[in-house]
């Protein structure tokens, strides 16, 4: 199927470095080096082509994209063609001054990731001792500045128990946004999906509190909540549908559909830079894929919601059915549903010590 239109959005992972070595990171398990990363003539050409695409908002992610010491200059390149800029930061190493910066060169917005709502939580999910504080300084340079905040807290049976916190932490902080955001069980967080999977009465729990907190604080605070998808009824509409309006850049340029197309083994990424991205968006076999609902099998291809979820999420498919086209098993309609919900239950009874994580470094899956 030919692309639908044009994409709106792009997220830009500019280098897989972090100081963080979150268990649960989104990145793949084999993290690029910094030597692979795409210098900042090709960025700044990269985004030139984004916005001749017509895309609206740019997500400059990571890893840590402050260690990109020419993000002052991708900024400025992209506010100068109207972009909107989204910094995604784990905030233990950005300066006030840094932030007021990026600020004046034209930066619209940060996202600033918490582990834990205590000290002690965030440094056994980040393995960096200090990380907490840092971070609440971070979040009140970004305030002072004068720039929008969200705060992610990624929730996992680690830090369930502190979603009450995270709320309180989010308003104290001035915050404009919460994502309450159950993590997504692909790459470091498959590798260690023993020791994050939460427990069936704490998911529970945690979806009655932030249904109750969001219509108390409506209009102060914005809580955006993604369910966890081991215990939906019906999936989410993975990256809005494959190929539909956005789609992700790695550190060395590879252009994938979403974040952990990666773990599809047969698909076949271009780079940004070897073809324009016009040419990547329409045509990209990867991108071709699973675009539309062509491609789909049964339950899917007669169902109803094909058009509302797109079968969810090919990546989720792929990881517990094996077969990338399959119907997501986090739909109660697929036959591996039941499948799904005894990984969970399996994985959540097991008292796996805090300790076992395999924290996410680069060189430990290469
Ligand atoms: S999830 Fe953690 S380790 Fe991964 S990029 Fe974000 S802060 Fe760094
Ligand atoms: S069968 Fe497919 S299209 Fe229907 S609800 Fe489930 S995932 Fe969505």
């Amino acid at each position: 199927m030919s692309a639908p239109g044009y994409p709106i959005g792009i997220l830009a992972e500019l280098t897989h470095r972090c100081p963080l070595q979150c268990p649960y990171c989104s990145n793949p398990a084999k993290l690029l080096k910094a030597n692979t990363e795409l210098d900042t003539q090709n960025w700044l050409r990269v985004f030139n082509e984004a916005a001749d695409l017509g895309i609206l908002q740019v997500h400059l992610s990571g890893g840590e994209p402050t260690l990109r010491p020419d993000l002052e200059e991708i900024v400025s390149a992209l506010s100068a063609r109207g972009v909107y800029t989204n910094l995604i930061t784990a905030g233990v190493n950005v300066k006030q001054e840094r932030i007021a910066a990026l600020k004046d060169r034209g930066l619209d917005h940060v996202q600033l990731s918490v582990q834990g709502a205590t000290p002690e939580v965030t440094e056994l999910i980040g393995n960096m001792k200090g990380a907490h504080e840092k971070k609440l300084e971070t979040a009140r340079g970004v305030r002072e500045a004068g720039l929008p905040l969200t705060l992610n807290a990624p929730i996992h049976r680690h830090n369930i128990h502190q979603v009450e916190d995270f709320i309180n932490l989010a308003l104290e902080l001035d915050a404009d946004r919460l994502e309450i955001a159950n993590v997504q069980y692909y790459g470091w967080a498959l590798i260690n999906r023993t020791q994050l999977m939460p427990a069936w009465d704490d998911v529970m729990a945690q979806v009655d509190l932030v249904e109750a907190a969001r219509e108390e604080l409506r209009g102060r605070l914005l809580i955006d909540f993604v369910t966890p998808d081991y215990y939906a009824k019906f999936p989410k509409p993975c990256m809005g549908g494959w190929a539909r309006d956005a789609f992700m850049i790695t550190p060395d340029g590879t252009a994938m559909p979403c974040h952990a197309a990666h773990t599809i083994p047969h698909l076949v990424f271009d780079n940004v830079k070897d073809k324009h991205l016009a040419e990547i968006w329409d045509s990209s076999p990867a991108f071709e894929a699973y675009r539309g609902t062509d491609w789909m099998k049964e339950p899917c291809r007669s169902c109803d919601r094909r058009e509302q979820d797109y079968g969810g999420c090919r990546c989720q498919a792929m990881a517990i059915a094996g077969d990338a086209a399959a119907t997501d098993p986090a739909c109660s309609l697929s036959p591996l549903h039941e499948t799904m919900l005894t990984i969970a239950g399996q994985t959540q009874s097991k008292e796996a010590p805090a300790d076992d994580f395999t924290y996410r470094r680069i060189g430990v899956n290469a």
